[in-house]
């Protein structure tokens, strides 16, 4: 963000705007473009992760003629676009979960920098709110960003495949945990501590100032880092009692412990809470979702559903939009 400095040149003052108009541009095509590559990336996690083959080799070619894919056939979206979804070679058709993944994650990217740019914006106006911060509001945005690409990841798997690979829910509930971990080495000094008789400190005093010490019953950091643990945990722990409620009810498996994996990453991203969200709205789509089958005669009470992937768009939902709603739930109360 740039202050308009007073200019009696025209044309100074026309090049102010300009930059000011451009820059936030720049910055979110810089995000798109560095999504659509993401989205490329989690295209081929997609195809190969759950039949468990390397991402790594052998370089991308046609399921058909098994022809490699030349660089200038790979640009994301463009080349999808210019081959008129066909393989050069043999005509095979490619589907569109291509450009849709590439499109999905970019327009995630554009989101997260629009957001991050936002919060600088609205820290220039109020800058002691503590969710501005410049490090919280960055570790936020980069935690939407590698969530939401898992999640977006993990919805396709799990609808083509059934499957919620290991191989995105473990190592994303270690990385949403790290991310807190980081938020909570940045934190200021008595931030967000839990006081246990907090009338005490209605006096004024500075944050970290001794007033308040020997009063703190967990520190923000303390807080920040057991009441994510407890989150993930918490969030598991209702799937796998959901889980063995309906193994006695209905005597056999309903539930898979990749959907409880995958609560946990959210948990592990966003909190208890909104991982909650996520479940509510994950439930309520999948619930629809049934009906209209049942109501079409296209699937019986033994149909398997993909939970997996409702779950993820509550994830998406949650992590785009869960802060106003949860907001809203609780202005209702
Ligand atoms: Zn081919």
């Amino acid at each position: 963000m740039r202050l308009r400095v007073r200019s009696t040149s025209p044309s100074a003052e026309t090049a102010t705007y300009t930059h000011t108009m451009l820059s936030p541009l720049f910055f979110e095509l810089a995000a798109f473009i560095l999504g659509l590559l993401f989205g490329s990336f989690l295209n081929v996690c997609i195809s190969r992760l759950p039949e468990h083959r390397s991402i790594a080799k052998p370089r991308s070619h046609c399921p058909q003629c098994k022809n490699t894919i030349r660089w200038y056939d790979n640009i994301p979206l463009v080349s999808w676009v210019i081959l008129r979804a066909k393989c050069r070679e043999c005509g095979e058709k490619i589907s569109w979960r291509y450009p849709l993944v590439e499109l999905a994650v970019g327009f995630l990217f554009v989101e997260c920098a629009t957001q991050y740019a936002m919060d600088g914006f609205n820290r220039f106006y109020s800058p002691y709110l503590p969710h501005l911060d410049p490090t919280t509001s960055l570790i936020n945005d980069i935690a939407v960003a590698i969530l939401g690409f898992l999640l977006i990841g993990l919805l396709v798997m799990d609808w083509q495949t059934h499957i919620l690979p290991d191989a995105f829910t473990i190592p994303g509930i270690v990385v949403g945990f790290l991310l807190v971990c980081t938020q909570a080495i940045f934190l200021p000094l008595g931030a967000e501590d839990i006081h246990l008789t907090p009338r005490r400190n209605l006096r004024l005093s500075s944050p970290g100032s001794f007033a308040a010490h020997g009063n703190v019953f967990l520190t923000g950091t303390e807080r920040l880092v057991f009441g994510r643990l407890a989150a993930i945990v918490g969030a598991a722990l209702i799937l796998i009692l959901v889980r063995a409620l309906y193994k006695v009810i209905r005597h056999r498996e309903g539930l898979g412990l990749g959907d409880v994996k995958l609560l946990a990453m959210i948990a592990a991203f966003l909190g208890f809470w909104p991982a909650v969200l996520s479940l509510f709205l994950g439930t309520v789509i999948c619930g629809f979702y049934a009906a209209i089958l049942l109501a079409r005669r296209r699937a019986d009470l033994a149909t398997q559903l993909p939970l997996g992937t409702f779950l993820c768009i509550g994830g998406l939902v949650s992590a785009l939009a869960g802060e106003p709603l949860i907001a809203w739930y609780r202005s209702l109360l």
